[in-house]
């Protein structure tokens, strides 16, 4: 499958970016979401696999700041994290759930 080039979500359209070397003024990264330009970037450096955990992780980021249900003092990188092995481990484990979740969207 090629990698997708665009998320919808919370009436926006992100554009997804394939970017090789990804940085920041400090570090590499594997990715980041802006929520102002809808737009997701994830460094094409990265496996497949990386660079598909990467886009589940920024998928979090999206949910949690349309969501927006998180205290203060909970760590959205952690958070995002978390639920990205989660999700993707259970999946792993339970590809049915897709299918499941087939019926009610
Ligand atoms: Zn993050």
């Amino acid at each position: 499958m090629e990698f997708p080039k665009k998320l919808k979500f919370g009436r926006k359209i992100f554009k997804i970016k394939l970017i090789p070397g990804l940085a920041d003024k400090y570090d590499s990264l594997d990715g980041r979401i802006s929520w102002d330009e809808s737009e997701i970037q994830i460094n094409s450096n990265l496996t497949k696999e990386s660079q598909i955990e990467t886009m589940t992780h920024e998928m979090f980021h999206a949910i949690m700041h349309r969501v927006g249900r998180l205290q203060s003092s909970e760590n959205p990188e952690q958070i995002a994290e978390t639920m990205t092995i989660g999700l993707l481990d259970m999946l792993h484990e339970n590809p049915w759930l897709i299918d499941m979740w087939k019926e009610i969207i």
